[in-house]
């Protein structure tokens, strides 16, 4: 007997959150499916949950153990929450990747930083070009996004064709990069049998008006600049090419020198001239030059956009920066939205930049920054144009997801909410669940590749909540201490409530536990741990209202 071919689809990351994207189609008999992987992105840490994490990362185990069945690996387009991961788990998987220039280019940098062989990924061109990779036959779409060179997928099987948008927007003038082509589309839906699964990035679905071109942020932001008096400083993300170019743009028109600061803002630049999607950018000034400019003749486009701690835009909110310092009267633009999770560290920069009394814009609602996603009805057009049989929701908090479904449901589509793990059959009407995989997240943890259910972060966490008390004792060969137990307390006040030096008082009660303690805790090493960790913690709770982690140390003198 032989096992039914199907086509799958199956999210480890990117669905029900919005962060490293890793999305697996497969097609073949049950279980021996030959599979593709789109996007291999990371997600960022917060103090809150992740403290001292580097980056998390998506847990690839299911595909690592079939990595003998994986076709290949197709970037969408280069923001890190899609390529970001490629480097540090690329070793676990070893197959082909595939991404248009500016990508690649991009690609390459996180494969040659991990050690690996950049020629591992390959240049294709958009549509018609196909990358035939087992029974995958995949082409490149342009869309708009925020990023130049990004790229729809078709992927075409013998189960029939799937759209995975990735992020895109529609835009018909997009700056740099190309335009939103309604015609393409319209194409591909109608070439063969038309769309089996349209999946859909999500992120804007509830923002309810069309979304923005790039294009309509020249004008506002050449008369913010030319209206400023002092030194202008605008922060965006380093990969929105097209803002950094009108930025630039708007800087000249006003008469003044461009300076890039920040490594990735300007490693970004040269790659996109070096890839060739980027022309025409205004000449810029290096920072050393731009320290010796009247400040009402200079502006300087940075990074730190999120707040992140050591960008420039957080340097100069501190202070001098590579020569340059702000000043009151001096403009600082956030060109940009708060992703959510960002706030405090942007709000502490904004404080800052306060105090030294400069003037601070906003996107004002849209005047000064525009999404790189579809909205609501951008999306609906898009279901539209496509007329899939039905729609995935992807790249997207649950709400976000579930929304989406809603709304191609409303408009007669089969629709299904399938999280990170969730693996759907596409081979029938309508999507149909048929396993749940365990995925979860990795930290990437100084040079370490951790899970996040190690219990390495929450016993990080635990020490910074509660403070860390260390106990060593020593006991001699008839199993009685020898001397007083030593104890040494971090992260916990000094004295407790009634003014006594807390670790001596932590002593004193040990003292007086070991005194009397029944010769078989004594001889029993766990048993002994406990008691002791008990006694510390009440101790604490009663002198500082706290239970600190205890480590205790028992050191056995042997019998000669
Ligand atoms: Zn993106």
């Amino acid at each position: 007997m032989t096992t039914k071919e199907r086509l799958i689809y199956l999210p480890l990351g990117g669905a029900g959150e919005i962060g490293m994207n890793a999305y697996v189609y497969g097609w073949g008999p049950e279980g021996k499916e030959r599979l593709s992987l789109v996007d291999l992105g990371v997600t960022f840490p917060d103090m809150d949950t992740t403290p001292g994490v580097d980056l998390i990362l998506p847990d690839i185990s299911w595909l690592a153990e079939r990595a003998d069945r994986l076709e290949g690996i197709f970037i969408t387009h280069g923001h890190e929450d899609h390529v970001g991961a490629l480097g540090h788990l690329w070793g676990r998987l070893r197959a082909p990747v595939h991404a248009r220039a500016f990508t690649g280019a991009l690609a390459a940098m996180k494969m040659e930083e991990a050690g690996h062989p950049a020629d591992n990924v390959r240049i294709v061109k958009p549509r018609p070009e196909t990358v035939s990779a087992g029974p995958f036959k995949v082409q490149f779409v342009p869309v708009s996004h925020s990023i130049p060179e990004s790229a729809a997928l078709i992927i075409d099987t013998p189960g029939g064709r799937i759209v995975h948008t990735g992020d895109f927007k529609l835009d018909g003038s997009p700056v740099v990069g190309e335009r939103f082509e309604p015609e393409e589309w319209h194409k591909i839906a109608r070439e063969g049998e038309g769309v089996r699964a349209l999946v859909c990035d999500s992120t804007n679905i509830f923002q309810p008006h069309p979304g923005r071109s790039e294009a309509t942020l020249a004008d506002p932001l050449r008369e913010l600049v030319a209206r400023q008096e002092g030194m202008v400083v605008a922060t965006t993300f380093a990969s929105n090419v097209a803002r950094l170019k009108t930025l630039a743009e708007a800087g000249v028109a006003a008469g003044r020198s461009v300076c890039l600061l920040g490594r990735a803002m300007r490693k970004m630049v040269t790659t996109a001239v070096e890839a060739g999607v980027l022309k025409d950018f205004p000449k810029l000034v290096s920072p050393e030059d731009a320290a010796d400019l009247p400040r009402q003749n200079l502006m300087l486009i940075v990074t730190g956009s999120q707040g992140e701690r050591r960008a420039a835009s957080a340097q100069l909110s501190r202070g001098k920066y590579l020569g340059l310092e702000m000043k009151e009267g001096d403009t600082f633009l956030f060109s940009s939205k708060t992703i959510p999770g960002n706030e405090r560290g942007v709000i502490r920069i904004m404080n800052a930049l306060s105090e030294i009394g400069v003037e601070l814009v906003d996107d004002h609602g849209g005047l000064y920054h525009v999404s790189g996603h579809a909205n609501r009805p951008d999306l609906e057009a898009v279901h539209e144009l496509m007329r899939p049989r039905m729609v995935l929701p992807m790249h997207g908090e649950h709400r976000h997801l579930r929304e989406h479904a809603r709304l191609a449901a409303e408009k007669g589509l089969a629709a299904e909410v399938a999280t990170n793990g969730t693996m759907v059959n596409l081979t029938g009407e309508k999507p149909e669940i048929v396993e749940y995989i365990d995925t979860g997240r990795t930290y990437l943890d100084g040079t370490a590749l951790i899970g996040a259910m190690d219990g390495v972060v929450r016993d990080r966490i635990r020490m910074a909540l509660n403070g860390h008390v260390l106990v060593t004792l020593i006991i001699d060969e008839d199993e009685v201490p020898l001397g007083d137990a030593w104890v040494e307390t971090m992260g916990l006040p000094e004295t407790g409530k009634h003014g006594a030096d807390l670790a001596e008082t932590i002593e004193n009660d040990l003292g007086d536990f070991l005194e009397t303690a029944p010769a078989k805790v004594m001889a029993d090493d766990v048993k002994l741990e406990e008691a002791l960790k008990r006694v510390v913690r009440q101790v604490t709770m009663e002198e500082v209202g706290k239970r600190p982690e205890v480590t205790v140390v028992v050191s056995r003198l042997l019998p000669e």
